[in-house]
């Protein structure tokens, strides 16, 4: 910024940056607050079987309840914790939860599905990560298959031969694998056939361009063929539209998440969507508002 102001102009004061290091301060201090007073909670989205209409599973997303300003989303807080490194803890409380509560709806005696957990790129770099995955399945007696992790095309990328064993390791502790956020980096395509994934996971930005944009379409549409030719599932996200699931039905796309479905919910809500969805075969798009 002071290299903008041309060569000659020393800058001593920047009231600008002064105020964004504060408020950056200040956020960390909260959030360490937060974790010690146990301030956050997750939400879970369904994720559900495009053909039977049935909840397969969950994505496990991540809430702030800030006592001062309500509830804040994950994009207000996530990088902040990465880069003070409160996003170890922090990651480590999301899986132990997603964990739990999942073997907890189990154990009443819901019809299981799998719960798919984000895993951002820093702790993704920590080695002893697929050690704290199995320590936290132990912990909780969740069985493997019902635990998938979400790591972005970026982070996969961003080291892609460390990222060959790491998720290898991973992939032996027996969960699922998916590649989120699909299509906005650019993984090599021999890459792709060497990590040991189950799932792509289509980005919302091409999904919700179904009906408005050509590319888009085409972009969604070699995907689903990339996924199939590769034989992984293919997830799409951000299905807003029945004319988007529609669209991804015709091209056999295997599940979807999005509003048109169901927004994240608080995990009390998700009980009553399980069981209504493994008893009677409803589609739960019938029984929740959008
Ligand atoms: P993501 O993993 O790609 O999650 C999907 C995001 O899209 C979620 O936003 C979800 O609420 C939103 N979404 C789902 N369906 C629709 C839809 O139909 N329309 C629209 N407009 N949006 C939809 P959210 O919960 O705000 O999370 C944002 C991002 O924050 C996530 O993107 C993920 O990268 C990150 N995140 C969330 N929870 C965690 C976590 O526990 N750990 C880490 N490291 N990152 C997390
Ligand atoms: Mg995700
Ligand atoms: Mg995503
Ligand atoms: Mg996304």
């Amino acid at each position: 910024r002071a290299k903008d102001m041309g060569r000659n102009t020393f800058q001593f004061y920047q009231p600008e940056m002064n105020t964004s290091v504060g408020a950056r301060l200040n956020l960390e201090r909260r959030l360490r607050r937060a974790l010690r007073d146990g301030e956050f909670l997750l939400h879970y989205q369904p994720q559900v079987d495009i053909k039977t209409g049935q909840i397969v599973g969950m994505e496990a997303l991540v809430r702030w309840l800030d006592p001062e300003v309500g509830l804040v989303p994950p994009s207000a807080f996530i990088p902040v914790a990465e880069e003070s490194g409160l996003i170890g803890p922090l990651s480590e409380w999301v899986l132990r939860e997603a964990c739990r509560q999942n073997k907890a709806w189990q154990d009443e005696g819901l019809p299981p599905a799998r719960v798919s957990v984000n895993l951002s790129a820093r702790q993704f770099q920590q080695r002893d990560i697929a050690k704290l995955v199995m320590s936290i399945l132990e912990e909780t007696g969740l069985e493997p298959q019902y635990l998938e992790l979400e790591l972005t095309e970026s982070t996969i990328m961003r080291n892609a031969e460390e990222a060959v064993t790491m998720l290898a390791e991973l992939h032996a502790l027996g969960i699922g694998l998916a590649i989120d956020d699909f299509g906005t980096g650019y993984s090599s395509l021999s890459y792709l056939k060497r990590f040991p994934v189950d799932r792509l996971k289509i980005d919302r930005s091409f999904v919700s361009d179904i009906g408005a944009s050509s590319d888009d379409e085409t972009i969604t549409s070699a995907i689903i063929a990339l996924a199939h030719s590769l034989q992984l599932q293919v997830i799409a996200e951000g299905v807003e539209t029945a004319a988007q699931l529609d669209f991804l039905k015709e091209r056999a796309c295997t599940e979807m998440q999005g509003y048109f479905f169901a927004r994240p919910m608080p995990h009390d809500a998700i009980p009553a969507l399980l069981q209504r969805a493994g008893t009677d075969g409803t589609r739960a798009a019938d029984t929740v508002a959008h």
